[in-house]
């Protein structure tokens, strides 16, 4: 019995958005197995739900393609709404750059939009009745640091170079604030086709107040076939070429290579 689903009482629709980690079945937590085992159908994008669909025979899969996120989650509220018991997945953790916070903008939405007039009677006390049940998962941060050696030991932040939703001059901002308050990074969406040199601008931007030979490091497929981690330094990192599947990490003024790991130290007095 998941403890959350344990508060759930029987008048209740639970919807669960599940983060299903970064690709392969041993990184998904207890939870996560449990909430889609239990589902009856299973909505998301298609490259993630090719990921578990073996795992989970027998259950309804429902898609929609990329960027239509919305859509996505109008698709699993309705459907759990017919009385399916519905989850909706994101990769690594739903609550990170996933599903998990448009899910409950988008059900407010839909009970803002049944107090219509012309919308179904008792459509809003069924929206009501649904409870988002968000099921955490392995974000890439972390699964990917596991195969670099031990890069996030000390304060960092995760920030994203896609400019889809946010200005590249916030993007900007918030880069040199971190690397001025000597934070560990890991970036996110380093690059996809129409953003191919976005990694490439955030290292010149960086290499502005940081020296070259700080110690980054990037994993490719973390958990996925052909998963490719690489340690360089920023002045390296510059000149690599990563495509969506990358999550890179840049060290803080610490952060050293032992062996072919990179480590940052969290002050133990050795
Ligand atoms: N919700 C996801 C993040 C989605 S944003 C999570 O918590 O992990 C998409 C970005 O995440 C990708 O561009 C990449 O930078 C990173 N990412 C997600 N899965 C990954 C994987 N298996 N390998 C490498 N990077 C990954």
């Amino acid at each position: 019995m998941s403890r959350t689903t344990d508060r759930i009482t029987a008048d209740r629709i639970r919807l669960s958005v599940v983060g299903i980690g970064p690709g392969d079945y041993d990184m998904m937590t207890g939870r996560a197995i449990w909430a889609l085992s239990e589902s009856d159908t299973i909505v998301g994008y298609q490259v993630y739900t090719a990921l578990i669909q073996d795992y989970f025979q027998g259950k309804e899969y429902l898609t929609t393609p990329m960027r239509q996120e919305t859509e996505r989650c109008r698709l699993a509220i309705n459907e759990a709404l017919e009385g399916k018991k519905v989850a909706i997945i994101s990769s690594g953790d739903a609550g990170i750059y996933g599903m998990a916070g448009l899910m409950y903008e988008v059900l407010e939405e839909m009970k803002r939009e049944s107090v219509q007039p012309t919308a179904v009677p008792d459509r809003l006390d069924k929206l009501k009745s649904i409870v988002i049940e968000v099921i955490a998962g392995v974000t890439a941060a972390n699964g990917g640091a596991a195969y670099l050696g031990a890069p996030l030991m000390h304060d960092f932040a995760v920030i994203s170079l896609s400019d889809l939703m946010t200005p590249w001059t916030m993007i900007e901002k918030r880069l040199l604030a971190c690397a001025g308050a000597d934070m560990g990074i890991v970036l996110y969406n380093p690059s996809s086709h129409k953003r191919h040199d976005y990694l490439q601008k955030a290292c010149d931007l960086l290499l502005q107040t940081l020296p070259a030979t700080r110690v980054c490091g990037l994993v490719e497929n973390i958990d996925r076939e052909g998963t490719n981690t690489k340690v360089c330094t920023l002045g390296e990192l510059r000149e690599i070429p990563v495509n969506m599947f990358t999550t890179v990490y840049i060290g803080n003024s610490n952060t050293k290579i032992i062996g072919d790991k990179m480590v940052t130290p969290r002050g133990y007095q050795i």
